[in-house]
């Protein structure tokens, strides 16, 4: 595509802050800028808003006591993210219940918070608990936002920020990407180029541009220039195309936690056509201590050998899942566990769906996996197999192999014990009863952790770690995961880094003063 210059002779429009992409991030910066006296454009690139976000689970992180909330974060990022960020992170968090109530004062939204440990046991890991927005009166998400196929309760989160934005009458604009970001002369953003029914516009940022235009989920050509593992399947939407890294980039913004995405495996739709990946079914984290407790598991993974080769239980599954598949073999040269394996017997098949379809986009049907798993038989997502010979042969491996695995597999659960990759007992279940099914299951991502580095004020930052002059970022967009995820963070991580771009951002002098006396006027 052929990009407009860096430099702008001439502004069609002024704001005093361009929020580039509409998810949780975008709204939170909104929303704060405004609140914090700003005239804001928030822009969407595709015609429906909501992002991944509104896929989403809808459970935000948060935590009332700072210090073992930082405690927790430096264990888990395992000193891929400085503290300050942390300390920032972790203040913002304690906040959030306070926001929410106040968002909430809008449209009569419900609030609660629900127990929930962090996923790794951290030092810290007792103080965190979920914040979920449980109801809005009057709102029905199959209803209200028929292209959303989320999780649970992403699309409330999504209401009740979209009722604030509204309620502020801050101007959003969907169906119009940003193409590059408009510098001054010190490499200072002054505003975006735009394309939109308008056509190309070019419009100024008077204090500053917040990018939270999500990662890099849908861009092939970055996955394979920062992953080892192809292909990996994206599951919720085809906006997030790796834009605000390449915005950033173009300023000179150094780049962090590429390697890292919420992943875990999943399976392939029959139809080409179908452009998501399905996420295998979310368990319940394994936290000691937890409520739920550790769920049984239905399923094993095997490789293209026919033999497991990984705790198919992992402590989260979606943060980690798809790390055992991250092997290439030079000899072989391939990867033998893309695509891997899941295979239950006919007892397995029946506890409960393997998948779940999730994803934003008015263009796609949705796809229902079926509570017995029987529609995706019928598909051919999963295949049936009378006896361990058939399932060996339609895996195309030496059923002597199979047998030993299954009975190896078998025995293990009898004694309660995993001692070949140490899977919790209680999450084993045997794979002993024909038929069986199996079904092919290759890398996902939901989203990505890294991107443009930025610091404590999510001002973006250059390699030298010099602040971009009035450029920040929010959201998972440089998301500040560094190597172990805790679930909910990536939606706080929206909220409390929304928050301070927007609020940072607002308080910016405008660049050029002419613009924001006829802004005041307006
Ligand atoms: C199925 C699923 C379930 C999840 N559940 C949870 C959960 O329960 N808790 C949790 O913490 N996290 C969860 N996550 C992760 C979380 O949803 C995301 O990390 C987070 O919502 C990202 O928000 P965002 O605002 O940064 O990005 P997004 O919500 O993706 O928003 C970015 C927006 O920017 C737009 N955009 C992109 N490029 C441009 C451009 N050039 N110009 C203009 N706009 C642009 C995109 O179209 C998109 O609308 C889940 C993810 C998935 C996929």
């Amino acid at each position: 595509m052929n990009l407009p210059d860096r430099y702008a002779e001439r502004f069609d429009e002024y704001f005093d802050v361009v929020v580039v992409g509409y998810g949780f991030a975008g709204a939170a910066a909104a929303i704060e800028a405004h609140d914090h006296g700003a005239r804001v454009l928030l822009i969407e690139k595709m015609a429906a808003p909501g992002g991944i976000s509104i896929c989403a689970g809808g459970g935000l992180r948060i935590g009332n006591d700072p210090d073992k909330v930082f405690a927790y974060l430096e264990a888990a990022n395992a000193g891929t993210t400085p503290p300050e960020i942390h300390r920032a992170f972790a203040a913002g968090m304690a906040e959030l219940k306070a926001y929410f109530e106040r968002l909430a004062e809008v449209d009569g939204a419900r609030i609660v918070l629900r127990e929930r440990e962090g996923n790794y046991p951290f030092a810290g890991h007792d103080s965190l608990c979920f914040l979920e927005v449980e109801s809005i009166p009057g709102f029905d998400a199959g209803r209200d936002y028929p292209h959303a196929h989320s999780l649970r309760a992403g699309p409330n989160v999504f209401k009740l920020v979209d009722d604030n934005v509204r309620h502020r009458g801050i101007e959003v604009r969907l169906s119009t990407p940003a193409l590059r970001l408009i510098t001054g002369p010190a490499n200072d953003v002054r505003g975006v180029w735009v394309r939109s029914t308008r056509g190309l516009q070019a419009i100024g940022a008077r204090r500053a541009v917040v990018l939270c235009c999500g990662g890099f989920e849908n861009a092939a050509d970055l996955h394979s220039q920062f992953w080892q593992l192809r292909p990996v399947l994206p599951v919720a939407s085809r906006g997030n195309t790796g834009d605000g890294v390449r915005m950033a980039q173009d300023l000179g913004a150094a780049l962090w936690h590429m390697w890292h995405y919420h992943g875990s495996y999943g399976f392939r739709h029959p139809d080409p056509a179908f452009p998501f990946g399905i996420r295998m079914k979310r368990l319940p984290d394994w936290t000691p201590g937890s409520t739920p407790p550790r769920a049984r598991m239905s399923w094993i993974a095997l490789g293209r050998d026919g033999r497991r080769f990984m705790n198919e239980y992992h402590p989260y599954l979606q943060d980690t899942g798809h790390r055992p598949l991250d092997q290439y073999d030079p000899a072989l040269q391939r990867f033998p566990y893309v695509p891997a394996y899941v295979v239950v017997d006919d007892a397995g098949r029946g506890m409960y769906p393997l998948g779940k379809a999730t994803f934003n986009d008015p263009d796609v049907e949705i796809y229902s996996w079926s509570d017995d798993n029987l529609r995706e038989v019928e598909l051919g997502i999963l295949r049936r197999a009378e006896s361990v010979e058939a399932l060996a042969a339609l895996i195309g491996v030496d059923a002597a192999v199979l047998r030993a695995t299954l009975t190896r597999w078998n025995e293990a659960c009898a004694a309660g014990v995993d001692t070949d990759f140490q899977r919790p007992g209680e999450t084993m279940v045997p794979v002993a009863t024909p038929p069986f099914f199996v079904g092919e299951i290759w890398p996902v991502v939901s989203n990505t952790q890294g991107g443009p580095v930025h610091n404590a004020r999510q001002q973006v930052l250059n390699a030298f770690g010099e602040p971009i002059p009035r450029l920040y970022e929010a959201g998972e967009l440089g998301g500040m995961w560094g190597f172990l995820y805790l679930s909910g963070g990536n939606l706080s991580e929206c909220f409390v880094g929304g928050r301070i771009a927007g609020r940072d951002a607002a308080q910016l002098a405008p660049w050029n003063a002419t613009a924001a006396a006829k802004n005041a006027a307006s």
